[in-house]
């Protein structure tokens, strides 16, 4: 791709999402509500994709992880266990100068409001002091308002998991060790929000909690590091965009042991898209604590009881799915073409939103009926589309720009079409029946 700069990278996939439905701002039409977005009919595929590759890694392929959907509203007591209502806060200050709130210790991250050019560090704005601002989302449960009525929106689906520990060990015949995997919504008042679905308040998290014997912790860690390190790559992600952090003793959340984040070269620099975490056994045994429930397992080789340790593994849907955009955008120049770059979203086959494009050459001599024939065998596999509007090379365009790796033409040549691939752009002719049997080999 010919050099842009990051911000007019992350301007043109911004763009781009818009313009092909792949991300929409919510409330648009009233103007939006920041840092809220809602996915076209391209993004909910995309992210029905991600989510269905996380939970075949997580579940389908090991006999000892079961699935949950637990609740979003919980016991307030829950987060008071948990440390959440306690220590889940950021710092915050305010800047005196241009009014602007930010993370203290984000700054490099926020723009100043009075000279965005620059961060609230170099702007030379007065800062308050740093003060303690929780993250939780507060809501009333029933019809009195009151501090008696106060839930909360989960700020992480993990909580979920731990206080359904035992309903999931003793229905599912589980034993020390085994995990439990979920996927669902988020919330979190963040105090700047931004780089586009980067950092909302509102967001879906994949995680999955691993139970095991205290001592086993340190190597199941390792050992889940590279497991999770593979599906990133799996995905398609460049491995040398790809690499761990691990978290410093200040940088430690309050559950944590130890804890290495997977992070990714944004646009915007090295930032975590997972994170992993040895939590000891702090939140089960907060929990047996606060809930006087027995959280322990029986070992049958010491005859005595313990809590196991939580080897975590938590990463964000929308922020992988922005990692999948920002590493598959390309532009390319193509020699004579006056329609400028041609751009490319060099999605994995296995997570493209749409397989393949099946496009009939002209609108007549039986073409549409032999593209409608195909279509009919494609969809039984496949999330297809059917194009029949412009220029070839138009169509060609449309389909690469979302990322839909095949595109199928019907021309006069009875019982054979060409498949050309969106990366390399070759096409190859094949029979017009083995067109199926054909993308499987690439799709499964
Ligand atoms: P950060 O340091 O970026 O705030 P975190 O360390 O608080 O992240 P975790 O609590 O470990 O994040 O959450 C696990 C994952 O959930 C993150 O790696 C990220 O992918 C996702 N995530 C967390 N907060 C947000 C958010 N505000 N918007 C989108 N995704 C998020």
């Amino acid at each position: 791709m010919a050099s842009v700069t990051s911000s007019e990278l992350m301007a043109k996939i911004v763009s781009l999402c818009k313009r092909r439905g792949f991300i929409f701002q919510s409330s648009e039409i009233y103007g939006g509500l920041n840092s809220c977005y809602d996915y076209g009919p391209l993004g909910a595929e995309l992210k029905n994709n991600l989510k269905q590759s996380w939970m075949n890694a997580m579940v389908r392929e090991h006999d000892n992880i079961e699935g949950l959907d637990s609740s979003i509203l919980m016991h307030p007591k829950i987060w008071e266990a948990s440390g959440h209502v306690a220590n889940f806060v950021d710092p915050l200050v305010d800047c005196k100068t241009c009014k602007g709130r930010f993370r203290a210790d984000q700054l490099e991250m926020a723009t100043c409001g009075l000279k965005p050019s620059k961060t609230p560090k170099t702007c030379g704005g007065e800062f308050t002091e740093a003060r303690s601002f929780n993250l939780m989302f507060k809501t009333f449960m029933g019809a009195l308002e009151d501090q008696s009525a106060v839930v909360y929106l989960r700020p992480e689906t993990a909580q979920g998991i731990y206080v359904n520990f035992l309903n999931v060990m003793s229905t599912s015949r589980q034993k020390i060790p085994f995990g439990i995997a979920q996927i669902g919504k988020a919330f979190r008042n963040e105090i700047t929000p931004g780089n586009f679905i980067f950092r909302t308040r509102e967001f879906e998290q994949m995680e999955m909690q691993y139970f095991v014997k205290p001592g086993q912790d340190e190597a199941e860690l390792e050992r889940w590091k590279e497991i999770r390190l593979k599906w990133h790559l799996d995905l398609g992600l460049k491995a040398n965009k790809l690499r761990f952090h691990q978290h410093g003793p200040k940088e430690l959340a309050h559950y944590a042991k130890a804890a290495f984040d997977i992070q990714y070269e944004f646009p915007f620099g090295w930032q975590e898209i997972e994170g992993l975490h040895n939590r000891s056994d702090f939140d089960l045994g907060n929990h047996q604590q606060a809930s006087s429930k027995k959280l322990g397992v029986f070992d049958e080789e010491t005859k005595s009881t313990y809590t196991p340790y939580i080897i975590e593994t938590s990463v964000g849907c929308d922020r992988v799915l922005l990692t999948t955009l920002v590493d598959a955008y390309d532009e390319e120049t193509m020699a004579g073409d006056d329609e400028g770059p041609r751009v490319v979203l060099r999605l994995s086959p296995k997570i493209a939103p749409v397989k393949a494009v099946v496009l009939p050459l002209m609108k007549k001599e039986g073409l549409p009926e032999r593209a409608e024939k195909i279509m009919a065998d494609l969809r039984k596999n496949w999330r297809v589309q059917y194009d029949e509007s412009g220029s070839i090379g138009k169509r060609y365009r449309r389909a690469d720009e979302a990322g839909t790796p095949f595109a199928i033409t019907v021309d006069q040549e009875a019982g054979t079409v060409t498949v050309r691939e969106r990366d390399s752009m070759k096409q190859e002719r094949i029979s017009e029946s083995n067109v199926v049997e054909y993308l499987r080999k690439f799709l499964n």
